[in-house]
């Protein structure tokens, strides 16, 4: 069986969910890579590298510059003619470019799988992950999405896959790139971060959110998140949102400062493998998931945290 398996990439570097997505795909056989875009050699040298990966496709053209999903799925497609999965790691990419293919293959899209039970036995979470479900897919060709979080990233390094270019289907003109707003941060990734500071309604303001949660993350090197309830309200931008709708994340720590702890909230960082909660209602549900629990206000606790830190 050949795996076929979308690469991430930005400003000429493969993304790490790409690295969980080859680990999932080498549970289904033979792992192939496609790098899509516009001089991205170096990418698909960094891809080659990557252990466990037999092959690099390259598509190296002006079409898949901005990873337009329309113009990204159709070479999928005709990759797909000698491959029986396709898999996308669960983020929005991937989430914008399998359905379509899928559609285009006419299959079923097996959607955020945790586990690879067999060639075409998959574990994924239902309810909010509250529920596990196996599916068993009798398609002749997958297209599954892969929670990164679940699977270990497979090593950068220790790969020598030969690199093949292919001429791809080009731009389709079903849509075309206007342009884009990336925020910058010195912070590392919310879905690659060893520590994440989360902060929820509690905060009160925007002002309050930055003056408070930004010095705690800055001196544990962490990334910044947040509850959909502070993103909603303005306090925090919609990037940072963790939790059924945002981001799914499985740090080695997690802080949620002023968050009530929601099932939504919880079905992002549940896996996290420590979680300190500070929160001033010691029945709050969050208290049920963390290791560590802080009662108090948390406008005088984290300033006092960050100052000891
Ligand atoms: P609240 O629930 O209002 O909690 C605030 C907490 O702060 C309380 O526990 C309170 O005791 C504590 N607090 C207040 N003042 C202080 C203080 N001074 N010091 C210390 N503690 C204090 N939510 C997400 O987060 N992510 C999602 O992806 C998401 N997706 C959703 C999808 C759907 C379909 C739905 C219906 C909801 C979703 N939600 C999501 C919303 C979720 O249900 C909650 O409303 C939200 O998580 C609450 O955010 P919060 O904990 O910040 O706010």
């Amino acid at each position: 069986m050949i795996a076929l398996v979308l690469v991430e990439h930005e400003g000429g570097q493969l993304k790490d969910a790409t690295l969980a997505t080859v680990t999932a795909a080498s549970k289904l056989g033979e792992v192939h890579l496609l790098v899509a875009g516009e001089n991205v050699g170096g990418v698909a040298e960094e891809a080659a590298r990557i252990a466990g990966v037999a092959k690099v496709h390259v598509a190296d053209n002006a079409a898949y510059a901005h990873g337009l999903a329309e113009n990204v799925a159709p070479l999928v497609v005709e990759l797909m003619q000698h491959c029986d999965a396709f898999l996308a790691p669960a983020t929005t990419t991937g989430k914008n470019i399998a359905p379509r293919v899928a559609a285009l293959l006419d299959v079923m899209q097996i959607s955020d799988i945790l586990s690879v039970e067999g060639p075409d036995t998959f574990t994924r979470p239902i309810y909010a992950g509250n529920a596990i479900a196996t599916v068993q897919s009798s398609d002749a060709r997958k297209v599954i999405t892969v929670r990164g979080t679940a699977f270990e990233k497979a090593a950068k390094e220790g790969g020598s896959a030969t690199i093949e270019q292919t001429g791809g289907t080009g731009d389709t003109g079903l849509s075309s790139f206007v342009g884009q707003e990336v925020a910058h941060s010195e912070r590392p990734e919310l879905t690659s971060a060893n520590i994440i500071v989360s902060g929820g309604r509690a905060l009160g303001s925007s002002e309050q959110f930055h003056a408070l949660i930004d010095p705690l993350a800055d001196k544990l090197g962490a990334a910044v998140g947040a509850s959909r309830a502070a993103v909603d309200a303005g306090y925090a931008p919609n990037d940072y949102q963790v939790g059924q709708t945002g981001k799914i994340v499985a740090p080695e720590v997690y802080i949620a400062v002023g968050i009530s702890g929601a099932i939504q909230h919880l079905a992002g960082m549940k896996d996290s493998k420590t979680i300190v909660a500070i929160n001033k209602d010691e029945d709050a549900p969050i208290f049920q998931v963390a290791d560590i629990g802080l009662v108090g206000d948390l406008f005088k606790l984290v300033p006092e945290l960050t100052e000891k830190l």
